[in-house]
């Protein structure tokens, strides 16, 4: 695609800033953008101007984006208002910073690669502008997305029902802007244990992690790579869906990457659910997290059973006792471990960030990673390399994957007699962050209880929104057995 350049842009750009848009009324419902896109019953490049100026008075107030890639989008319209073809064509995309997109800052978040402008796109950048997506910018998050609440960044996204609050983490600014923008948006999140559901949940949307490999992993600047998946966010399941249908499928270029067919998610939008098994996993309404999970979540998810069960769907208690008690020390040893390794390439050589080289060969790794590491990453390095190294690995790490095959033997019980599972996303509603700051590192971790375990299991899970308790989002989890995001929206789209 070329790339609008020099006085080409400038002028482009001049037009934009001379104009005003206030007369344009923006359309939110995606395909009626996309078909006024198609039929050029809007100038898309107007569009686009008006797009950026929301996202920049959002980002203003709300931290949700890095970098804003005016010039990059401003080139896509020009060329969609030429050819005006595509799935998703003009449709504006916020990309979580991990996800490298071509010439524009891709951090993941950290000090350390600041300045890395990636020579190629993440294949599921490229399979969303080639349905003719427009790139709006890269989003906040929790540095290399170590963090379940997006505060390990210098950037911190603020919660879009209150600023006081954290969208929760660590795809935050993808959440955030998902619910601020007054426009047909998407967003591209990543989780490793659970940052898509959980940020999708404190900012009030919709979130799919889909099954490990579903989608490519091409580009991604990885944490955990035996858990790592980048999935949507969106306002409606149905905008889910689609964005699902143009993301997922085989990638030549990575390894991991699924074979399987893939399918069209949206017609199981709206499929009868009459007869369908749920499991409702009750470890985890109790007491989880020392003083149990808030009331209100409770009480909001189990309205939902009850609304389901007038729909004649099946609803049991079910356990998973070995799940609920070792998910999340063996998602710690494994995240932390392959995380360790992960970052062994950030050096300031030949990424990102970068140092006088001239200082003494031994001591400048120490000091340039010493400088540019957050205090979170620094702790998970420690944590993953002493998890592997000898004399402890078979005490730790070779014993934590052995949980991880108990804990998929757990749930593939359990998808013998159930189409789904359902239960919270997490313990308690967002967060303010003085509440946030009382707790240890150790009590973060907790706080994944409910992720950690479907994301080990490299299991399909999705937050389906159930409301507001006051300032705060209401949300369920689902997850169902490999390969069926199908089932996802399929009873995602029934709890209404
Ligand atoms: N909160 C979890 C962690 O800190 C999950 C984060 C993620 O999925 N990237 O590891």
């Amino acid at each position: 695609m070329a790339i609008l350049k020099g006085q080409r842009y400038y002028k482009l750009k001049l037009s934009i800033d001379n104009n005003n848009y206030q007369e344009i009324k923006m359309i939110t419902n995606l395909h009626n953008h996309i078909q006024a896109v198609h039929n050029q019953s809007i100038d898309i490049v107007e569009y686009t101007a008006k797009a950026l100026e929301q996202a920049k008075a959002i980002n203003k107030e709300y931290n949700y984006f890095t970098t804003i890639s005016e010039e990059l989008a401003l080139s896509q319209a020009q060329n969609l208002k030429k050819t005006p073809t595509g799935r998703l064509a003009g449709v504006f995309l916020s990309v979580k910073d991990a996800i490298c997109v071509q010439g524009v800052e891709s951090t993941a978040g950290s000090k350390i690669l600041k300045g890395y402008k990636p020579l190629f796109n993440a294949t599921v950048i490229q399979r969303c502008i080639n349905e003719g997506a427009i790139i709006l910018g890269k989003t906040s998050q929790d540095e290399f997305g170590f963090g379940g609440f997006a505060v390990n960044t210098e950037i911190v996204p603020k919660n879009p029902f209150n600023k006081d609050r954290v969208t929760g983490g660590s795809s935050g600014g993808s959440a955030g802007i998902t619910q601020k923008a007054d426009f047909a948006h998407l967003a591209l999140g990543e989780s490793t244990g659970g940052s898509i559901v959980n940020p999708a949940l404190f900012c009030g949307v919709y979130g799919l992690c889909p099954t490990y490999g579903r989608v490519s992993r091409y580009g991604l600047l990885d944490y955990g790579s035996s858990l790592d998946k980048i999935g949507p966010m969106a306002k409606t399941i149905e905008d889910i869906a689609s964005l699902l249908n143009i993301i997922a499928g085989h990638d030549d270029k990575e390894a991991t990457s699924a074979t399987q067919k893939t399918e069209d998610y949206t017609k199981y939008l709206n499929r009868p659910v009459r007869k369908m098994k749920i499991g409702i996993i009750k470890d985890l309404f109790g007491d989880v997290f020392g003083d149990g999970v808030d009331e209100n979540i409770t009480k909001a998810i189990y309205k939902k059973i009850e609304q389901l069960e007038s729909e004649e769907v099946i609803c049991e208690e079910v356990s998973m006792p070995i799940t609920n008690k070792y998910g999340i020390p063996a998602y710690y040893i494994i995240a932390t471990a392959e995380a360790s390794t992960n970052l062994a390439k950030y050096c300031g050589i030949r990424y990102g960030a970068a140092d006088d080289l001239k200082s003494n060969y031994n001591e400048y790794f120490t000091k340039f990673r010493e400088a540019n590491f957050s205090k979170e990453a620094k702790r998970r390095i420690m944590l993953g390399t002493f998890t592997r190294m000898a004399g402890y690995r078979d005490a730790y790490y070779t014993k934590a994957m052995k949980v991880r095959t108990k804990i998929i033997e757990e749930y593939q019980h359990l998808f013998k007699k159930y189409d789904a599972l359902i239960s919270p996303v997490m313990p308690m509603l967002a967060p303010k962050f003085s509440e946030l700051e009382k707790l240890t590192p150790a009590q973060h971790y907790m706080a994944d209880i409910m992720t950690a375990p479907p994301n080990l299991a490299g299991l399909p899970h999705i937050n389906v929104p159930i409301g507001m308790h006051n300032d705060q989002a209401l949300g369920l989890m689902l997850t169902t057995n490999h390969f069926e995001e199908g089932k996802l929206i399929q009873i995602g789209s029934a709890i209404r």
